[in-house]
């Protein structure tokens, strides 16, 4: 048998850049390295906005402190110099502190610092407004005017002039140096000991991943190592199954199919050795009467004239004997055929089986006479009737009547029995012949199988009688069976629906 090619993915080793292995682990230790990086971004990000917190509420009241003990306006007018003093006193106390009067539309009148450092007018009034309506502190942000884009946390308190609100006094918490998240992450150990737990968390886990993935893909890649084994021609190669899982699933499958593509194997080589051994019977079965007849043929062609009639007769009869053995064995093979191929199909009707039974004793008894071989039917009911294709069953009778008188010696007796078995008619053909062996009970069906070639051509068969009969009868549902024991005879078995 010719092996198919394998494709090429079969034959090489898988490349390390196309590994499944490498693939899951790369997806995995992605997926963990971002989610590390989420929970860090997470805790900085929370703990940020905590510090921030904590740090506006604890300086909700700067303010109002510097309201309450100071004075800013000289009527409608800035008291400038008041607030210069101010301010210097301020930075005195705390440099970071940075604190702007507002007026009333958030414009910024006054402030303390390098006049290139403040890039606003004015901050918004909105987040001012919800400052002094909070009834619970929460974090707000507020415009920065050191800032064009970025908000800050922020203290803020009107100043009331007479009942008269006059502006705020609104200071940024936040001071400049802690304003980036990064300077926060750099001053706390605990968000650097955060960061590096996580970081080592990510580690170990994409570690362990490798790991995993290696002890998962280690069992495909010897379940493929076991496929190979199995295409180089191990055909015992099968996978062990560790789990239960989907691998596990993928190599008993593959244990299944290895099963599967083993039996068929096997069926080829028994059919092609089955084929091989049927053309060389058919061309010995062929060959021995064709030579024969052309024996006789020849003789009588050359010794025509020194032959007397009754020789010539002889050679005849000879010749004819062997061409009607020849017909013979050409119209079995050609019936075994049509029905290997299917291409007969019984016309089933009902009929009573004890017509064809007595058709089948008349056509033989003159026969079993001549070999003083009694052959007669016993039928339970004559009037049973079974279904079947007449012209088959007819077939397999006489198949069965001319082995019993073939085998069967002067003096033995031949019997055809009808019964009912349940709602099925059994029948049986039994006769008091030679027997068949033990040992070749089983292969009696097989095509052309003769317990003994000599014994079988002697007596006229051609080996396709009984495979014809179990052929026919497979076709109406029906199996034959066989009981023999050597020198006390033989009895052939089978059912028919009633
Ligand atoms: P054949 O044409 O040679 O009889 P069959 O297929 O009908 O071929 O039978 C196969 C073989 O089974 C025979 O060659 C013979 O050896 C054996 N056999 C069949 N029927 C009988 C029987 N009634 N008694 C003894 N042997 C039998």
């Amino acid at each position: 048998m010719s092996s198919i090619p394998a494709p090429a993915s079969t034959t090489e080793r898988v490349r390390w850049y196309h590994s499944l292995y490498l693939k899951l682990g790369v997806a995995l230790v992605g997926i963990f390295a971002l989610a590390g990086l989420g929970a860090f971004w997470l805790i900085t990000h929370t703990a940020e906005m905590h510090t921030l917190e904590v740090q506006q509420k604890l300086s909700r009241g700067v303010a109002q402190a510097i309201v309450k003990h100071n004075q800013f306006f000289d009527g409608d007018e800035v008291d400038q110099e008041g607030l210069k003093a101010l301010f210097m006193k301020l930075m005195a106390v705390n440099p970071t502190l940075e604190v702007y009067l507002l007026d009333t539309d958030g414009k910024i009148l006054g402030y303390d610092a390098p006049a290139e450092k403040i890039v606003r007018e004015a901050v918004a009034l909105q987040p001012i407004q919800e400052f002094l309506q909070q009834q619970q502190p929460e974090l707000l942000w507020g415009q920065d005017p050191r800032s064009s884009n970025q908000d800050n946390i922020f203290s803020v308190h009107p100043i009331d002039v007479d009942g008269q609100r006059k502006g705020y006094i609104y200071s940024i918490l936040a001071s400049e140096e802690y304003a980036s998240i990064n300077e926060l992450r750099k001053a706390s150990s605990f968000l650097r000991d955060g960061a590096t737990t996580i970081l080592a968390m990510t580690a170990i886990g994409a570690i362990a991943v490798v790991i995993v993935l290696l002890l998962l893909t280690r069992t495909l890649r010897r379940l493929r190592q076991t496929m190979a084994e199995f295409r180089r021609g191990n055909r015992s190669a099968r996978a062990a199954v560790h789990s239960r899982d989907e691998v596990g699933a993928l190599a008993l499958d593959f244990n299944f199919l290895a099963d599967t593509v083993q039996q068929q194997v096997e069926q080829i080589q028994t059919a092609d050795y089955m084929r091989r051994e049927m053309v060389t019977n058919i061309s010995h079965d062929l060959r021995t009467p064709v030579a024969s007849l052309r024996g006789y043929l020849e003789t009588c062609l050359l010794k025509e004239e020194g032959m007397d009639a009754q020789q010539r007769r002889q050679h005849l009869k000879a010749a004819l004997k062997n061409t009607v053995r020849l017909s013979r064995l050409i119209e079995d093979l050609f019936e075994l055929a049509k029905l290997d191929a299917g291409d007969l199909q019984p016309k089933m009707e009902r009929f009573p089986v004890a017509e064809l039974v007595s058709d089948v004793v008349q056509k033989f008894q003159l026969r079993a006479q001549n070999r003083a071989v009694k052959l007669d039917a016993k039928i339970e009911d004559m009037a049973t009737q079974v279904q079947g294709d007449i012209g088959m069953l007819e077939r397999v009778f006489d198949n069965l009547v001319d082995n019993a008188l073939r085998y069967t010696d002067e003096g033995g007796q031949i019997t055809i029995e009808v019964s009912k078995n349940g709602d099925d008619v059994e029948v049986r053909v039994a006769d008091t012949g030679i027997g068949i062996p033990d040992e070749d009970l089983s292969r009696i069906f097989d095509r052309f199988y003769r317990v003994d070639k000599s014994r079988g051509e002697d007596r006229g068969g051609t080996g396709l009688g009984l495979a014809i009969a179990e052929r026919i009868l497979a076709l109406h549902n029906s199996v034959i069976s066989v009981a023999s024991q050597q020198r006390v005879g033989t009895t052939f078995t089978f059912c028919l629906s009633a």
